[in-house]
């Protein structure tokens, strides 16, 4: 049987590699089954740009209605050059500089998702220096292990992701002397790549104690943010292409007791590029180890760093030859570190120097990552759209 990418041979061979190649059909049935899935609930979905920031596929994922998730002042501009209106931007992360701030308040975006104290004060007082009233969120930390990799973990109070709990009664404290800010939701992110949807089913009772400390106090919030961190399925680009949207929504809809009138927004990154996108390269040469033959690509850590970073896995197809399985190979880039590989003793039909080979469900966290150690080019994008 051969690839799904099979029929893209001949551009492929084509066009220097490495390249990432990227399945804009696939994104927009994506996009369409999130509209539909999350509408029945009037739910409301940001894209979390952190994920691919690249300019084609931000126009199709705006076109597409959704919001904006930014984590630095440069992501809040590229959102507001692309279109996605000021007031479908939020904007989050630990560390906000006064710039990016300044910025960010300029374009009154619609909330800043504050995660401590001296943040808030400094929003407060940046706020007023330009006679502005700030809408911020409350990041709390749920304290709930979303159960991945301990780097892509950020929900445990031993994190450095949003303020703790036992700190919310200084956090009130410190908001009444707040004059240009408006408390208008909580927010919550537990973490990334979660295929379990236990962890979200925890969220949930979580947020829902966290929502009635507030009420106790006289506080009912307009907003709930429930982050995102929805996980594909690595193993299975194209049979499970599309997460199950509808079992995500669903949940929250079951366990989430919302209050008269309020939102809920998610933040959803992963799930929305990741099957999108494949990383094509060619097979530069088959070299003979001890143990193992190496394929050295001509792509490596500098084009997809997951697999260095967080030992992530991604398939490995062989695009010239199909899907055959007869002998193994250590699949390696590059790149003078030894961490530079994309998978060990990984099974694939007899592959020669000058094979395509498509590194799987690389739209996420993949492009975006990539960078010019070693003085490499910067690397290239392709759609399908564009391909007759
Ligand atoms: C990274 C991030 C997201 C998106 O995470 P995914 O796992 O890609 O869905 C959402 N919200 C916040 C605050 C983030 O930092």
């Amino acid at each position: 049987m051969m690839s799904a990418l099979h029929k893209y041979h001949t551009f492929f061979s084509n066009h220097k590699t490495p390249f990432y190649f990227y399945d804009t059909d696939l994104l927009q049935r994506t996009l369409a089954e999130i509209k539909k899935t999350s509408s029945t609930y009037n739910y409301h979905v940001h894209y979390a740009l952190k994920a691919n920031t690249n300019d084609t596929l931000l126009k199709i994922i705006k076109e597409a209605g959704l919001g904006a998730d930014c984590v630095s002042g440069n992501e809040v501009k590229k959102a507001i050059e692309l279109g996605f209106g000021a007031a479908n931007v939020v904007f989050a992360g630990v560390g906000k500089s006064d710039d990016e701030i300044n910025y960010a308040l300029q374009q009154n975006i619609f909330c800043f998702n504050c995660e401590s104290i001296p943040e808030i004060e400094v929003i407060n007082e940046l706020a007023k220096q330009q006679n502005k009233t700030a809408q911020i969120a409350l990041r709390i930390n749920p304290n709930i292990d979303a159960q991945t990799h301990k780097y892509i973990t950020t929900g445990l109070e031993e994190n450095k992701f949003g303020i703790n709990f036992h700190e919310l009664t200084d956090v009130l404290a410190v908001l009444k002397n707040c004059s240009n800010l408006k408390l208008i939701g909580l927010h919550f992110h537990i973490g990334s790549q979660i295929t379990d949807l236990n962890p979200f089913k925890n969220l949930c009772t979580r947020v829902n104690e966290i929502q009635q400390w507030f009420l106790q106090r006289g506080y009912q919030l307009p907003h709930l943010n429930v982050g995102g961190g929805l996980g594909i399925n690595y193993n299975k680009p194209d049979e499970e292409a599309l997460c199950d949207f509808n079992a995500f929504f669903s949940l929250f809809k079951k366990f989430l007791q919302v209050q008269p009138n309020q939102q809920i927004h998610f933040e959803l990154g992963r799930a929305v590029v990741a099957q999108c996108g494949s990383l094509i390269t060619k097979v530069l040469y088959i070299k003979k180890g001890t143990n193992t033959n190496f394929a050295i690509l001509d792509a490596g850590m500098t084009e997809l760093i997951r697999p260095a970073l967080y030992q992530a896995y991604h398939k490995i197809e062989n695009v010239s030859k199909g899907k055959g399985q007869n002998l193994k190979y250590d699949v390696v880039g590059p790149i003078c570190e030894s961490s530079d590989c994309f998978g060990k003793a990984v099974e694939l039909p007899e592959t020669l120097r000058g094979d395509i080979m498509a590194i799987r469900s690389a739209g996420a966290y993949g492009e975006v990552m990539s960078s010019q150690y070693n003085l490499r080019d910067k690397v290239k994008s392709y759609f399908s759209r564009e391909i007759k």
